[in-house]
C-alpha cells in the first residue's frame, strides 16, 4: 500500500472523512471538501551524483514523499499540491559506507544533507533547506537499516539499526519475548532513530517518557567520523556522550543503530478512569499521584473539553485515565492506592477498576478505551479536518506544578483570543501526556474555522499566540516534539546563551562544512 503523499498512514486507511465531517459541521456549520491536488515537483538543480547511483533516487513521487514533514502546515501545503521543497535527490543508504560516500558527494558537490526517519516531523525537521553554499540537496531515507541485530538477554538490550519502524521494531523483538514499549502517537510511521534524533516522548506517562530512558548507548555517523558511545548502564565519567547525540535532530550525524533497552511484554494490567467536577481539583490529584511514587503507566487529565471531544465523558467532567502495567506481578494494589488518593482530592470512579492478566483478555469498556481508539484516530481526523478548511492542530509544553495553574489560564485565554482574532472563534483543550513529580506537560489541541488560502497565516498566528504566552508563563517551546524550524524563535531564547555557543562548537566540530539540516535546531555558523 502506498503511503498518503500528503497526510498521514497509507492511502487506503486515509479517507476518514465521513466519520469526522458530522461531527465538525455540528460545531461550525456546513463545511466543504477540498480534493488532493497533484503533486507539483519542481525539476532537480543537480544530476544524482555517480558514487551515490545505486542506492538513489530522483523519481518525482520518491523526492515529493520526502519534500515535507506532517505538520499542520506541511499538510496543507501538500493537499494543495506543493512540492517545491523536494529534495534533488533521495539516498537509501544500505551501511555506513554509504552514509560516507553521501558525505563525500555532498561536500564536492556542495549538497545540503538531511537525515529523514519516517518524515513525522512536526517542526520542519526533514523539509529539505540550503545553506549559503550549497546548490542542493540529497535526503538521506535510513529505511533500509531496520534491523534487530543483536539482542542481550541477561542484560535486557538490544541492538537495534536506527531506520527501524515502529512495528516492525516490535515485530523482530516479538520472538525474544521483548519489546521496547515506546508509543508515541505516531508509532507505526516514525522509526527509532527519528524517536532518538527528536527525544521523542512514548505512552509511558511516567519515569520512562523520554526515548532518552530507554537508551544505553548509540552510534551517531558525522562528517568527521563516528562517535560511539560506550555500553554501560550509567556512568560518571563526565558529560555524557548519549546527551549530545539525543536530541540533536539530525544537525550532528546520523544516528545509525542505538543498545536499546527492552522489557518482557507486559502480562499484568489494571486500569480506571477518574471523573472530577472540577478541573483545579483533577490536577491536585494528578499531583499527588506523580508525587507520590507509584508511577503508572498512563496518567493522563483530560480536561472537559478534551474529555468530550475525544468521547471519553459528556457531562462536563475532566477524566483521569490512569493505567499499570508489569510483567511479574500483579499491579491491583499499585491502582487501588492511586484510586484512593484520586477520590480523596474529589474524584469518582463511576466504571470501577479493570484488572487483568493476558489469561483473561476480558476487555474493560472502560473510558481508557475510548481515549486509546480516539488517540490512534486523532492522525487521521486532522487530515479530515484540513480538507474541510478546519485550522486544526496540537502544541505541548511542560512547567512546574506551581506554574501550571496560571499557564494553563493564560495560554487557553491567549490561543482562545488568537481563535476570536483569526478564525472567528473556536475551541481548545488540554491534557497531559506526561508528568513527573515536579510538573505536567500539557498538550494543547486548537480548531477554528479556516480561510481557504489563508490558512498558514491564521495557524502562523495561533502558533505565536500560543508560544509566546508558553515562554511567558514558564513552559517549555517543546516537551516532546522537538525543535526543527518551527520553533526556534522561542528555543533560541530559553536556551542559555553560553550553552548555544558550546553546541554551535560541537556542531563546528563535528559537521565544519554546515552539510548537515541548516536551519534546524542551531545554525552551523
Ligand atoms: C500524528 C503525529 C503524532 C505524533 N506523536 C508524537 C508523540 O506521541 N511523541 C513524540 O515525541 N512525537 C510525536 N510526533 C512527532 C514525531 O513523530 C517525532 O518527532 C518522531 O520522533 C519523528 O520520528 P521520524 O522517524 O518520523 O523522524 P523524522 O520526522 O524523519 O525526523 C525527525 C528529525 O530527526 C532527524 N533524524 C531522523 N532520523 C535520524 C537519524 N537516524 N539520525 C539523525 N537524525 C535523524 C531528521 O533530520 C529530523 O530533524 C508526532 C507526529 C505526528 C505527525
Amino acid at each position: 500500500m502506498a503511503r498518503n503523499l500528503w497526510g498521514w498512514g497509507e492511502v487506503e486507511a486515509a479517507d476518514r472523512l465521513e466519520d469526522s465531517r458530522a461531527r465538525a459541521e455540528a460545531f461550525f456549520g456546513p463545511l466543504e471538501v477540498e480534493e488532493a491536488a497533484a503533486p507539483r515537483v519542481p525539476a532537480p538543480r543537480v544530476e544524482v551524483p555517480p558514487p551515490l547511483r545505486d542506492f538513489s533516487s530522483a523519481e518525482p513521487r520518491v523526492r515529493a514523499a520526502h519534500a515535507l514533514g506532517k505538520s499542520y502546515v506541511d499538510r496543507v501545503r501538500g493537499l494543495r499540491g506543493d512540492f517545491s521543497s523536494a529534495p534533488d535527490l533521495v539516498a537509501f543508504p544500505r551501511d555506513e559506507a554509504d552514509l560516507a560516500a553521501v558525505f563525500e558527494a555532498a561536500q564536492a558537490q556542495r549538497l545540503s544533507v538531511i537525515p529523514f526517519g519516517g518524515g513525522s516531523s512536526v517542526v520542519g525537521g526533514v523539509e529539505p533547506r540550503l545553506g549559503p553554499a550549497h546548490r542542493g540537496a540529497v535526503t538521506v531515507d535510513l529505511s533500509r537499516l531496520s534491523r534487530v541485530l543483536e539482542v542481550d538477554e541477561v542484560s535486557r538490550v538490544a541492538r537495534i539499526q536506527a531506520g527501524v519502524f515502529g512495528p516492525e521494531l516490535e515485530r523482530q523483538l516479538a520472538p525474544h519475548g521483548l519489546t521496547l514499549r515506546h508509543f508515541p502517537q505516531s508509532f507505526e510511521y516514525s522509526t527509532l532513530g527519528g524517536w532518538l534524533a527528536t527525544r521523542a516522548g512514548g505512552h509511558f506517562a511516567t519515569v520512562y517518557t523520554h526515548i532518552d530512558e530507554l537508551t544505553e548507548s548509540l552510534r551517531l555517523v558525522t562528517p568527521r567520523g563516528v562517535v560511539q558511545t560506550p555500553r554501560v548502564p550509567a556512568h560518571g565519567a563526565g558529560p555524557d556522550a548519549n546527551r549530545l547525540a539525543l536530541g540533536s535532530e539530525g544537525t550532528l550525524g546520523f544516528i545509525t543503530e542505538a543498545w536499546m533497552r527492552v522489557r518482557p511484554r507486559p502480562v499484568f494490567r489494571g486500569a480506571a478512569s477518574v471523573h472530577f467536577a472540577d478541573f483545579s481539583r483533577a490536577v491536585d490529584a494528578t499531583r499527588a499521584i506523580a508525587q507520590s511514587g507509584l508511577f503508572p503507566a498512563n496518567c493522563r487529565l483530560l480536561d472537559e473539553k478534551e474529555a468530550l471531544l475525544n468521547g471519553v465523558a459528556g457531562d462536563g467532567s475532566s477524566v483521569l485515565v490512569l493505567g499499570f502495567e508489569s510483567a511479574d506481578a500483579s499491579v491491583a494494589p499499585l491502582l487501588d492506592c492511586a484510586v484512593a488518593l484520586a477520590e480523596a482530592h474529589g474524584g469518582t470512579c463511576p466504571r470501577g477498576k479493570t484488572l487483568r492478566d493476558d489469561a483473561s483478555k476480558a476487555r474493560s469498556g472502560d473510558a481508557g478505551d475510548s481515549w486509546r481508539a480516539s488517540f490512534l484516530r486523532g492522525p487521521y481526523l486532522q487530515d479530515a479536518m484540513i480538507r474541510l478548511g478546519v485550522v486544526a492542530d496540537t502544541f505541548e509544553t511542560a512547567c512546574t506544578w506551581k506554574a501550571f495553574p496560571t499557564l494553563y489560564a493564560e495560554v487557553m485565554q491567549a490561543v482562545r483570543d488568537a481563535l476570536e482574532r483569526g478564525c472567528g472563534g473556536g475551541l481548545v483543550t488540554c491534557r497531559f501526556t506526561h508528568v513527573y513529580p515536579d510538573g505536567p506537560a500539557p498538550y494543547f489541541t486548537f480548531l477554528g474555522r479556516g480561510k481557504r488560502g489563508g490558512e498558514a497565516e491564521q495557524w502562523a498566528e495561533l502558533k505565536r499566540a500560543a508560544s509566546d504566552a508558553l515562554a511567558k508563563h514558564g513552559g517549555t517551546i517543546t516537551h516532546h516534539h522537538a525543535v526543527g524550524r518551527v520553533h526556534r524563535p522561542w528555543y533560541d531564547r530559553e536556551r542559555p546563551a553560553l550553552f548555544g555557543e558550546a553546541l554551535t562548537a560541537v556542531k563546528r566540530a563535528w559537521d565544519p562544512s554546515g552539510l548537515l539540516n541548516p536551519g534546524v535546531l542551531i545554525d552551523a555558523r
